[in-house]
């Protein structure tokens, strides 16, 4: 085994593999580090979530071209990501109603398939929700969600059949550099050297970005979910739903399940090495109340299991994609709790970037690292102002 290679990858959540997928696609063979395992982080807790619908054109497009990914993965990628399709309802509240138009109007000039439809269409698709406090939400009739650890395992797998090599068990202590150049990094086994080194180590990435030198806003946040055994009378599937008014997300999961996640109670700032086997107190108690509300029939049904995840985390909770003051460190990471869903799409942007100098699949200049220090935040034209907490 050679230690010295052409780009070295921090990481092997999706984000890893998916970049290791598209430089071997190049015909680069990177070395991806991962301490762990393939999907030990916020990848392997993953709601997976697959949708377009956002209130940045950036984050619609990066989803949009991952979707193509998703829907033709054995014949893009090999292996399976378990993509299922279930529909997708996105809910906000009555004053966000112009601001949904408009974002379905964004997306749909983007050619996504994405129409607003009103409470009563809402209420043909899923009989058991609640829908007596909006007027219109968005559809997206062809999303749904996929299995998060498959999806990385199929990228990492097909990467390294075109020459990847993958070291697991093997954490990065140290990043090396000499006259302001990134030159390769330490870790518990040995050292490995190159001219390109790329930060997807999510919730950890703000570790690795200080043992770089680089000074960047970045913190970690944790999220709690929960499975529900769906009662008999709501089906044997549901759409996904988005539901801002409610502070909730949920989707089908295979089993009669019914996945839930909350958008509030998200706590900043923990050690990504914190629990991730329990929800936090009091979690279960909240999830079980809100899905109660707006799916009444939920009432009979009984919990299953709870987990948790890490992820990383910036100022304006859209990701760093891009060079740092360091040449050759590229960040790849601070997805905020939402990177499952356009890493295929990220991965072939950030190969693009890596080895052409720029992007030409999907232009991610708006997510450089250096905004922050520049003022310049990422924010939705038709905001819906929403934010982890
Ligand atoms: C509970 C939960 C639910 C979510 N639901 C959704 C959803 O429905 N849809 C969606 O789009 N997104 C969702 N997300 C967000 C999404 O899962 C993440 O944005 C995405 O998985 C991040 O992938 P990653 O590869 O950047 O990070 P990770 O999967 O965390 O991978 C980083 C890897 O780096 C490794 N690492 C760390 N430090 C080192 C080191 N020093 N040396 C070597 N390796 C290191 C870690 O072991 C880890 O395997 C969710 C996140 C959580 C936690």
């Amino acid at each position: 085994m050679s230690n010295t290679t052409e780009v070295i990858i921090i990481g092997g959540g999706v984000h890893g593999a998916s970049l290791a997928f598209h430089l071997t696609q190049r015909g680069v063979k990177p070395i991806v580090l991962e301490k762990s395992f393939v999907a030990s982080g916020a990848t392997g807790r993953s709601s997976g979530l697959v949708r377009m619908h956002y209130d940045t054109e950036l984050d619609s497009r990066l989803a949009w071209t991952s979707f193509n990914y998703f829907r033709n993965w054995e014949e893009l990628v090999g292996g399976a990501c378990g993509f299922t399709r279930t529909g997708f309802i996105q809910i906000v509240a009555r004053g966000y109603a112009d601001a949904l138009r408009a974002n379905v109007l964004m997306h749909q000039q983007i050619g996504i398939p994405s129409l607003i439809i009103s409470a009563q269409d809402a209420h043909r698709l899923f009989p058991a929700l609640l829908t007596d406090d909006f007027d219109i939400a968005a559809y997206e009739p062809e999303s749904g969600y996929a299995a998060p650890s498959d999806t990385a395992m199929s990228l990492m797998n097909a990467a390294r059949e075109r020459g990847a090599l993958l070291i697991q068990d093997c954490a990065v202590t140290g990043v090396q550099t000499a006259g302001g150049k990134v030159t390769g990094v330490k870790t518990t086994r040995e050292d490995f050297s190159a001219p390109v080194v790329v930060n997807t180590a999510g919730a950890w990435a703000g570790r690795i970005n200080q043992m770089a030198g680089l000074e960047l806003p970045y913190d970690t946040w944790r999220h709690d979910i929960l499975f529900v055994k769906r009662p008999p009378d709501i089906g044997s599937s549901h759409p996904a739903v988005i539901d801002f008014s409610r502070e909730m997300y949920l989707r089908p999961e295979q089993g009669g399940l019914t996945l839930v996640g909350l958008e509030d109670g998200n706590p900043l700032g923990e050690s990504p090495d914190g629990d991730t086997d329990h929800a936090k107190p009091g979690f279960v108690e909240r999830a079980i109340e809100r899905i109660c509300a707006r799916i009444p029939a939920m009432e009979k049904g009984g919990l299953h299991s709870a987990h948790s995840g890490y992820d990383g985390i910036t100022p304006d909770q859209h990701p760093m994609l891009g060079t740092a003051e360091l040449e050759g460190f590229y960040l790849d990471c601070g997805f905020s709790g939402m990177g499952f869903k356009i890493a295929p799409a990220v991965g072939l942007c950030m190969s693009e970037l890596i080895l052409d100098g720029k992007t030409t699949t999907v232009d991610i200049s708006d997510f450089s690292p250096s905004r922050f220090a520049e003022g310049k935040l990422v924010k939705g034209k038709h905001s819906y102002n929403y934010v982890w907490r």
